[in-house]
Parts: C-alpha cells; sequence; structure tokens
C-alpha cells in the first residue's frame, strides 16, 4: 500500500502524553495508527521525535487576528532611533520601497509623536510618500495623519463636507481628530494579511484559534475564508462576532462562533435588551461570549444568563474579577470561563496599584474555578497580550507579576492544568481536552523537549514542528 500522494505523515518515537513512546501515522488529515514500531512508507514525510513530547495542537481560544495582523504591519513611529525629522522621512522612505508600486498597500504608522518630526501633515507626508496611502498615528491614540493618496483611496473628495477631516482655509490639512469609527467605516472592507500572524502562531504550536472580534461581520468573515482558502491563514478559525454572522455556513476551517457581547461598567446597557440580545442569538443557534472585567459586569452577565436561559457553550470573557459569591451562579449555569492567566505576567504589577484591594485575590483566577467544575480555557488575547500559549501556561501555574509579586497564590493550577487550559475543542472551552489518538485530527505541535521536562518549566518550551491536518506548518530551523 502506498502512503506516497496524500499527505502522510510518520512521526517517529514520540512521547505521548501518558508517558507511552509510540510511532504516530497521520494519513489523510488525520492520525490513523499508534503503535510502538510502525515502517516507513515511500516518499512519506518523516520527523525523528527521538523520545520529545507529542501535543495535540494548541487552540488559542480569545484572540484578534486582524488587530494582530495590524500591529505586525505596523510602522513604529515613535522610537527614539528615528530622532529628527529626515530620519523619519527616510524610515518612511524606505518602508515605501517594500510596497509593489503597481498595487501599493496601505502603510500604517503608530505612535509618532512631535519631537520625531514636529507637527506633520498631509503636504509633508505627500513630500516624502507621494505614490502610497500612508496613515500616520499620534501617540496620543487621538489623531491621525494622512496624505492625499490615502484620502483618495478612502474616496474622500476635495470638496467633501460632512466629515471630520480637519480643514483649514477650506483646505484638507490631512488630519483627523478623533475619527477612529469614521476610519474604520472608509476602511471596510480593506483586511491586512494573516499570513504573519499565522506563521506566529504554529512557531508556538498553534493550530486553531477562536477570533473575538466583537465587530465581526460577514466581510471579515468572506476574509478569513479567503486567507484560510489561499494558505496565508494555516489555523482552524472560529469566528465570533456579530448577528450578521447567523446563519452563515461553516466554510472549511473557519465556523461561525458566539456572538460576541461587549459590558462596559460605566456604560450598562438596559438589562431587558441585554437579556434579548442573549435570546436572540441562542434562537440562531449560536451560544454568546460575554466580555467581562469588572464584578459588575460578571454579575449583570449572569444575571442576564439566568433570565435568557443559558446554552451549551456559553461563555464569559476575561472574568477578570471573579469574586467568592459569583462561582455558584456561574457552575449554575454551566458557562465556561476564558481567561489570561499570562495578565498576571504582563499587568500583575499594574493590577496591584490600581486594582481594588478587594478584588485583587480573585483576578484571573485558576484553582477557585476549577476546583468548582467550572470549564475553563485560555486565550492570548493578541495582540493585547502575549501571543505564546506557553508563557500564558506558565503564569498559570506562577502567578508571579514582572516585578515578582505573586498574586492570587491560592489560584495556581498545576502544569497539566495550565496546558489542558489551550487543549478542549474550540466549541467547548474547557471541556476534555483533545488527545493524540487514532481518529482525532492531525492537529499536533512537536516540543523540543520530553514531556516531565516541558511541564517542569512551560515557558521554556519550544515548538520543533507544528502540523495541521497531516501537514507540517511549521519546522524550527
Ligand atoms: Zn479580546
Amino acid at each position: 500500500m502506498s502512503h506516497a500522494a496524500s499527505g502522510s505523515l510518520l512521526i517517529r518515537d514520540a512521547e505521548l502524553l501518558s508517558g507511552a513512546r509510540a510511532d504516530v501515522h497521520v494519513l489523510n488529515g488525520r492520525i490513523e495508527r499508534i503503535a510502538a514500531h510502525l515502517t516507513v512508507h515511500d516518499g512519506e514525510t518523516v520527523i525523528e521525535a527521538r523520545g520529545r513530547a507529542l501535543c495535540v495542537g494548541l487552540h488559542d481560544h480569545h484572540l484578534h487576528l486582524m488587530a494582530h495582523a495590524a500591529s505586525l504591519e505596523s510602522l513604529p513611529c515613535g522610537s527614539p532611533v528615528i530622532g529628527c525629522v529626515t530620519g523619519f522621512a527616510d524610515l518612511l522612505r524606505m518602508r515605501v520601497r517594500l510596497e509593489n508600486p503597481a498595487a501599493p498597500g496601505w502603510i500604517r504608522g503608530i505612535g509618532y509623536h512631535e519631537g520625531v518630526g514636529g507637527p506633520i501633515d498631509r503636504r509633508w507626508l505627500d513630500a516624502v510618500a507621494p505614490q502610497v496611502p500612508v496613515r500616520i498615528q499620534h501617540r496620543s491614540g487621538r489623531l491621525w495623519i494622512l496624505n492625499t493618496c490615502a484620502l483618495r483611496r478612502l474616496g474622500v473628495e476635495e470638496d467633501e463636507r460632512g466629515t471630520p477631516l480637519e480643514r483649514i482655509d477650506g483646505r484638507l490639512t490631512g488630519r483627523l481628530y478623533d475619527g477612529d469609527d469614521w476610519l474604520r467605516t472608509r476602511l471596510a472592507g480593506t483586511y491586512p494579511s494573516l499570513a504573519r500572524t499565522s506563521e506566529a502562531l504554529a512557531r508556538v504550536g498553534v493550530t486553531g484559534v477562536t477570533d473575538a472580534g466583537p465587530r465581526n461581520g460577514r466581510g471579515e468573515f468572506a476574509h478569513f475564508v479567503a486567507e484560510r482558502r489561499d494558505g496565508r491563514l494555516q489555523q482552524d478559525v472560529l469566528v465570533m462576532g456579530n448577528g450578521e454572522l447567523d446563519g452563515l455556513p461553516d466554510a472549511r476551517g473557519v465556523k461561525v462562533g458566539p456572538t460576541k457581547l461587549y459590558l462596559r461598567d460605566a456604560d450598562l446597557p438596559p438589562f431587558e435588551s441585554f437579556c434579548d440580545a442573549i435570546a436572540r442569538s441562542h434562537a440562531a443557534g449560536r451560544p454568546v461570549a460575554i466580555h467581562c472585567v469588572t464584578r459588575a459586569e460578571l454579575f449583570f452577565a449572569a444575571a442576564a444568563l439566568q433570565q435568557a436561559g443559558p446554552l451549551p457553550g456559553d461563555r464569559i470573557e476575561h472574568a477578570s474579577v471573579t469574586p467568592p459569591e459569583a462561582v455558584p451562579l456561574l457552575r449554575e449555569l454551566r458557562v465556561s470561563v476564558v481567561t489570561q492567566p499570562h495578565f498576571i505576567l504582563e499587568r500583575g504589577d499594574r493590577y496591584l496599584e490600581e486594582v481594588e484591594p478587594d478584588d485583587q485575590p480573585w483576578l484571573y483566577r485558576g484553582r477557585g474555578l476549577a476546583a468548582a467544575g467550572i470549564p475553563l480555557a485560555a486565550g492570548s488575547d493578541a495582540p493585547y497580550g502575549e501571543l505564546s500559549p506557553w508563557l500564558a501556561m506558565s503564569a498559570a501555574t506562577q502567578r508571579r507579576t514582572r516585578e515578582g509579586a505573586i498574586l492570587g497564590a491560592d489560584e495556581a493550577l498545576t502544569p497539566a492544568e495550565a496546558l489542558a487550559l489551550f487543549c478542549s475543542p474550540a466549541h467547548a472551552p474547557g471541556g476534555a481536552p483533545r488527545r493524540v489518538e487514532v481518529g482525532a485530527p492531525g492537529d499536533l505541535c512537536l516540543l523540543d523537549r520530553p514531556w516531565e521536562a516541558a511541564l517542569g518549566d512551560l515557558a521554556a518550551v519550544g515548538v520543533e514542528a507544528t502540523i495541521k491536518e497531516g501537514r507540517v506548518i511549521w519546522r524550527r530551523p
């Protein structure tokens, strides 16, 4: 029998999580056989694991693919290295040369401030980069500066009124203050390539993600489908988003996920209308994912879920503050919690200064939720958090801030529990972890060390190879 043609892969002598060492054969995208010794077939890809740990491909349960891609493609314009206005102009010209002159993409700069090149405007940008649409964000986040090419790309007419663009003596200066919503509308339909984000995910062993964008609608969904189809996106995506996604058919590797509902303490919606939003999503067969970062948001969400009635797959995103009295509510509702344990590392020192002392023991909980039987999963929240799941796992076991303070010592998970945060299926975050077993999809990652060493220091783990449906999508050079 020949396996040569159809993506046949043999991983030899891998250590499974059980401690057993075995050969694992993947055929037609699925794990076909696991045995002590398997024969190599002609033309088959072989990976020699030499006793290193073989793990299921990880699933990041909460991130923002397009924001991450945009952040990778953004030009940092506040760097002290630039220093002066000619340095900034050179940097822009260098960046312009990377664009295809026939079909230039956007150049998006971030972090600009007057110390770099003074109060630049449309005319300044036109002199430096006339051919390519450029938008530069001021580090305050409140101001964009656009060149003429950018204004044209956004469909702005010189005499168009009613835009938030600044005019001086009737002429557009290219400056846009507090115009993010307007900009977003005008940019609709232009989405970044996901290739570099996908590669960054593959490098850390991720084979599936849940995109948590609250604004995801049909356009975003179509972009994910196209990127996945054309191979720029190698991971499967479960797409959260708005009501536009109701009833959309799943595509290969891209599926409609929960309705994302956003809560903001300072501006909570009327309770009844929030319950209606949950009921509407459930009626469309979609669970809800409710963004909750404060105590009040969590109780509001729990009460609304109680009123509307929960649906399997409902989830709380972040649950940043989960006081003890919220735990029985969540358990009763059978909602999953999707947490970001690495925020303890990345932001913990700030939390110690800024978060109410009463709330501090209940930040990004692990043990307290797991012990109550609440399904617990994790996501990077990239680009707002570090992309690597291994850092998040480590943080879940250590609970240590960058400065070395311990936050919520009682909430530490065991290394195996921390690993499981990224191993549950997309549709059931915190459910039973997927396993390397016959019949399972060939979504795998081979670590650079055996299990005992990996679980002993999760932050140090490197990934040798990442495999999606039996195809190697990343291999350590
Ligand atoms: Zn998020």
